[in-house]
């Protein structure tokens, strides 16, 4: 058993979630080093609306929406802290869960790739497809707290 434990929030956030992607979470909690909460699991197309309004995000076809992702956020005491290098830690134990389970994820920090098919830091991933994107002549949008089941295995 790892130092860290879901809270009582964080498992509500879960309720409604593929029940692969609640497994990943659960054993990503086991597994890291960094604690964090379950921010945001399933949504309401209404609260997709909202977010996408003040720009928190781009899409109304959310995989929040359906169940198929999760915002895991650093958390110390009793605070979520949007900071990257707390992020990377809690991606590369999300990839060691999904790796362990079999579940491909895709991760928010690099939206091209799947995250469990890559060994490459996960710092790295972020700057890489940062700079995919600028050659591309495309804004990045970054998401590192995201992570979702990929859309062509879980419709
Ligand atoms: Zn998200």
């Amino acid at each position: 058993m790892g130092q860290y434990k879901l809270g009582n929030k964080s498992l509500k956030e879960l309720t409604g979630v593929h029940q692969d992607l609640v497994a990943v979470v659960s054993r990503t909690i086991e597994l890291t080093v960094q604690d964090f909460a379950v921010h945001d699991g399933i949504r309401t197309l209404e609260e997709q609306r909202r977010l996408v309004a003040s720009g928190a995000s781009q899409t109304l076809d959310s995989r929040h929406i359906t169940g198929h992702a999760v915002d895991l956020v650093p958390y110390i005491n009793n605070k979520l802290r949007w900071e990257w290098e707390l992020i990377y830690k809690i991606a590369d134990a999300v990839r060691a869960a999904a790796k362990e389970l079999g579940t491909p994820i895709r991760w928010g920090g690099a939206w091209d790739l799947t995250l469990t098919d890559t060994d490459d830091a996960t710092e790295d991933l972020v700057a890489d497809y940062s700079a995919r994107r600028r050659q591309a002549g495309k804004k990045a949008f970054i998401d590192g707290p995201h992570f979702e089941l990929p859309k062509m295995l879980y419709p």
